[in-house]
């Protein structure tokens, strides 16, 4: 497997100088959109917090740190490249240089001028929904097949997929993309995040199976598409009345929608900037809602913990707020999978003061019929 040891021997300042150790984390760890600060890339670190920064040192190198302490989870490009590949310190210099477009016995380019790091957008980039319009596309033909079928496994049907724009990124050796768009280095399932209208305003991959070292996710780069922080999903059929589900991540928004419910999923748990509770319960108040809080129960916690932050938040004399919560160890696309009755828990929180204020026939905890979908068994 791995290559020849490099014959040439590069000039450490020059690749360090060539590489873009911001871009290169972007590719290698899952970037925090809120901050420059990216999740520890290294395996032996489950970093909810985007525990990694980059600076310069005085010699002028961009290096990056993990704050966890471990003296392993810091360095320069080529300590990165070694980190996630675990290769040699050789390996890792022949693929910088690689990269660079250095080329053994080849005069080296000229260096061209550092470009100061792009600032975060402000505004989405029209490329970010291109990619999400073609992948949407793409799910719906030969290509997408694997995609389609991972969907259904996960309780997922075709009226709400559409619905939602949910596509098939084929990966980078089939569909060619820009720079900061998600990397694809395999097929993955497109999930676009969408506004309270209805349109594109991001866009998330799940890779359909993780490469070691990289989150499940992968999001646009910070340049191209501001974080929406939570996703309005798109009902594929009548809604019950008078309820919001809030869920996490996209998916677990999907099943909810699929199930009748209007619904927001929220990417990423620690997606809590303020705006999130504010943004949630103007809609709710707008629209007379309810607020279902669906929290994860397969995540040590860490669910219960966003679930509760929420409630506290959004619990005012305005809003009615339940919690409900999967059995241990799941989260809302493996419950509903394995209990179709889950709804009946939105129902029974339902009966409280508030239900009975509204006509009791306008919604009821059955699923209706355009609107059930059932997992194909091979
Ligand atoms: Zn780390």
């Amino acid at each position: 497997m791995s290559r020849p040891p490099a014959t040439t021997r590069w000039p450490i300042d020059d690749i360090l100088a060539r590489t873009d150790l911001a871009a290169l984390l972007d590719e290698f760890a899952q970037p925090d959109q809120r901050a420059r600060r990216w999740h520890c890339p290294l395996n032996d670190h489950d970093d909810n917090h985007a525990s990694v920064t980059m600076h310069r040192d005085q010699r002028g190198h961009e290096r990056w740190r993990c704050w966890s302490g471990d003296q392993r989870h810091r360095g320069d490009a080529v300590d990165l490249v070694q980190a996630v590949r675990g290769n040699t310190r050789a390996e890792a210099i022949e693929e910088l240089a690689t990269r660079a477009g250095l080329q053994p016995g080849r005069e080296l380019p000229s260096i061209a001028p550092r470009k100061p790091t792009l600032p975060p957008a402000v505004v989405l980039d029209e490329r970010v929904v291109a990619y999400a319009n073609i992948c949407a596309r793409l799910l719906w033909s030969p290509l997408g097949t694997p995609v389609r079928e991972w969907l259904h496994n996960r309780g997922l049907g075709d009226d709400v997929l559409r619905a939602n724009h949910v596509g098939a990124d084929p990966g980078r050796d089939r569909l060619r993309r820009s720079h900061g768009i998600p990397y694809g280095a395999g097929p993955g399932a497109t999930f676009p995040a969408l506004d309270v209208n209805g349109q594109i305003r991001y866009v998330q991959t799940r890779a359909l199976e993780p490469r070691p070292g990289y989150g499940k996710y992968d999001n646009p780069s910070a340049a191209l598409a501001p974080n929406p922080r939570l996703t309005w999903a798109v009902p594929p059929c009548r809604t019950q009345p008078g309820q919001l589900l809030i869920c996490e991540g996209i998916p677990d928004a999907l099943i909810a929608a699929q199930a009748g419910y209007r619904s927001v999923g929220l990417l990423g748990s620690n997606a809590l900037d303020p705006t999130v509770a504010a943004r949630i319960a103007n809609v709710a108040t707008r629209d007379n809602l309810d607020i279902t809080i669906v929290t994860d129960n397969d995540d040590n916690g860490v669910g219960k913990h966003l679930g509760q932050y929420l409630a506290d938040r959004l619990g005012t004399e305005e809003h009615v707020v339940t919690i409900l919560e999967p059995p241990e160890g799941h989260d809302l696309s493996s419950w509903s999978i394995e209990d179709s009755t889950w709804i009946g828990g939105v129902g029974h929180r339902l009966t409280g003061d508030r239900s009975a204020r509204r006509d009791p026939s306008m919604w009821s905890p059955q699923v209706p019929t355009e609107c059930a979908f059932e997992p194909s068994i091979p």
